[in-house]
């Protein structure tokens, strides 16, 4: 029985230490995302689990699994791309008064995808409660939205 538990358990460290990581799948191409920013060293698109609409993940190329992996140089090129989505954002007509701008660094501070990447998540007065956790939204429903801020992107680089 000590055997089989012990046997169970590697099958399963193994299963996850082989598990691809999400956001590098993406900046692959092998899984599809809503970009709306893509450049050498940093993409951003939509989050499949957003806290509201047109919520954005900014995300290096890169696999950097936390804060501390991250080359400044990319860090600070990150908080660049968000505050370029921040201004595309709030040009659309996507209810968004305010902004949370949040990094969750390491599985105690709530990070799920060790990929670092930071939120971009429109805020407003009148916000439906927040969706149970593990909700997700179709590509098909997402990429509408995706366009609307990519649209205003051009335009907010120039500003
Ligand atoms: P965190 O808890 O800070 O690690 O945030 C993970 C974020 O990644 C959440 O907003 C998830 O909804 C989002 N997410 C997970 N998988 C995907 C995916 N395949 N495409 C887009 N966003 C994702
Ligand atoms: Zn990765």
């Amino acid at each position: 029985m000590k055997y089989l538990l012990l046997f169970l358990l590697g099958v399963l460290g193994l299963c996850a230490a082989d598990k691809p990581c999400l956001f590098c799948e993406i900046a692959a191409g092998r899984l599809e995302a809503s970009m709306i920013w893509r450049d050498e060293s940093v993409m951003a698109f939509l989050s499949i689990g957003p806290r509201n609409v047109g919520h954005v993940l900014v995300v290096p190329v890169q696999h950097a699994e936390g804060i501390l992996d991250l080359p400044p140089a990319t860090a600070h090129h990150m908080m660049d791309v968000a505050q370029k989505i921040v201004r595309a954002i709030k040009q659309t007509d996507l209810p968004a008064e305010g902004f949370n701008l949040k990094l969750n660094s390491g599985a105690a501070a709530g990070q799920t995808v060790f990929h670092v990447h930071l939120h971009v998540i429109p805020r407003f007065a009148a916000e439906p409660p927040e969706p149970p956790p593990g909700t997700r939204v179709a590509k098909a429903q997402l990429d509408p939205i995706a366009d609307k801020i990519r649209a205003k992107l051009d335009l907010a680089a120039t500003l």
